[in-house]
């Protein structure tokens, strides 16, 4: 069943015509006897997970690993996670980002037990909130702050807000994005028509009557679906991470920030993976001048709290609005949003961990760690490419780098991707599953990356051995 849902995930796959499909499975069968034969107590757990909780996991994505089943974790520090049977893996998947600055920074955990000590939530502000949002209106240049649980809530009240100010209800998306679970944004296009991702489960509402999907790089699709004028916002990351990695041509978020502004459109800049691009996200590395800008996972170093800023014009309008009597902002928040924990976390991880000097460290590792995966793809003359966005990674079954989330699907394979993470996965490396991203923390080390290309390397040459 973990194969239907990573299907459903990554869409249909498209087969390598150079790759033996026969070798593929063989190969993965006997992965599959090894990492089974070599984790009993991640298996036992599992079987009696099974009689409790849904598919044997709290949260249907950690069944969609490569593995018959998840490795049960037991401890993870810093670039590392030790699991049941007594593995040790180097992370690379890293929480899917929510860990992208290692596992339990001390001076995070120090923080976060102290905090713990003396009020978990509360209902009120306290200090640290001062201190994280002058350090975020620094950090990205916007003047104003909201604090959620999650990237996705961040999304939705970024979404809410934007409606609310400009009065109009739909919103814009790139194809094949992802913006969490936020209901409106699990939107795809197929043949211009505008449909919920194939399968996305339980879809609410008719995507038609909410959200617009245009291509990403798409200069002149997105100026006539602006043109209208009924788009509230455009919600979008500044280069596609959830379909491999799709970055922006030269000019395009010119050309998008000039077109969303002559169209009343708000441009919401969603930060949450691509903050691996560099301290003040891809928007303060590369200038970009978002109305909104949100942000989740890694800033509190896993533990749960988002946030999201605002430009001067949109907080005034913001301000005004939530000010005026009688107000309900009971669509914005959450009981446990702002809390205690999450601001003493937050503060923790800004002042100590996201440092300038942990970046410079963890992008020079990526580029070491682009170099081996390339020269792996050379050697073997495959048709596959690697892309590097700061310090995340990913390399694609196919010769060149999408500029679009349709031709990104088209370098998608998911056989592939199953064997080369399982063979990772037995040999101590984790790989994040549904694409083949590595992320860098500031604890992973020129040996780490070393031992990756190893056994990257090891297994494209079992691959192409018989081919
Ligand atoms: N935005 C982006 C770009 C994401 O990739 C994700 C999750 N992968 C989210 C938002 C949602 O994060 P969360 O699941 O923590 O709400």
């Amino acid at each position: 069943s973990s194969w239907r849902n990573a299907d459903r995930l990554m869409g249909k796959c498209r087969i390598m015509p150079n790759i033996d499909r026969e070798r593929i499975n063989s190969l993965m069968k006997r992965e599959e006897a090894r990492f089974i034969a070599e984790r009993p107590k991640s298996q036992a757990l599992f079987e009696q997970a099974k009689s409790t909780l849904i598919g044997g996991v709290p949260m249907q994505w950690m069944v969609v690993w490569a593995s018959p089943f998840p490795i049960f974790a037991k401890e993870a520090h810093g670039a590392h996670i030790t699991d049941v049977d007594g593995h040790r893996y180097l992370d690379l998947c890293l929480g899917d980002t929510g860990s992208m600055f290692g596992h339990s920074p001390a001076v995070v955990a120090e923080a976060v037990a102290e905090q713990v000590r003396q009020g978990i939530t509360l209902m009120l502000p306290t200090e640290d909130s001062v201190w994280v949002g002058e350090e975020l209106a620094r950090r990205f240049g916007l003047p104003y702050w909201q604090v959620a649980m999650t990237a996705t809530d961040a999304n939705r009240f970024a979404l809410r807000f934007a409606r609310k100010i400009t009065g109009r209800k739909l919103i814009l998306v790139f194809n094949n994005c992802y913006h969490g679970t936020v209901d409106e944004a699990l939107a795809t296009v197929r043949d211009g028509v505008v449909t919920a991702r194939a399968e996305s489960l339980g879809s609410p509402v008719d995507l038609a009557l909410t959200t617009r999907v245009v291509e990403f790089n798409d200069v002149e699709a997105l100026e006539k679906v602006l043109s209208p004028r009924d788009v509230a916002c455009v919600l979008c990351e500044p280069a596609l991470t959830n379909i491999g990695i799709v970055l922006p041509d030269p000019g395009y978020h010119e050309a998008l920030r000039e077109i969303t502004r002559r169209h009343g459109t708000l441009l919401i800049i969603d930060e949450t993976h691509t903050i691996c691009a560099g301290p003040g996200g891809y928007t303060r590395a590369f200038g970009l001048d978002p109305d909104m800008l949100t942000l989740g996972k890694p800033i509190a170093s896993g533990v749960p709290v988002a946030v999201y800023g605002f430009c001067q014009e949109v907080a005034e309008k913001v301000q005004v609005l939530t000010a005026a009597p009688g107000t309900d902002v009971a669509g914005i928040g959450g009981t446990l949003s702002g809390n205690a924990l999450a601001l003493r976390a937050m503060r923790a991880t800004l002042e100590n961990v996201m440092t300038d000097a942990a970046y410079d460290r963890m992008i020079s590792l990526a580029e070491r760690l682009t170099d081996g995966v390339e020269k792996v793809i050379h050697d073997n003359r495959l048709p596959w490419h690697v892309t590097r966005l700061g310090a995340r990674v990913e390399y694609r079954f196919q010769p060149n780098p999408p500029r679009n989330g349709a031709e990104a699907e088209l370098g998608g394979d998911l056989e592939l991707d199953r064997l080369v993470h399982l063979y990772c996965l037995n040999r101590g490396v984790l790989v994040t599953p549904f694409h083949n991203m590595l992320l860098i923390s500031p604890d992973t080390t020129a040996e780490d990356i070393d031992l990756h290309t190893k056994v990257f390397a090891g297994c494209v040459g079992e691959l192409v051995e018989r081919c």
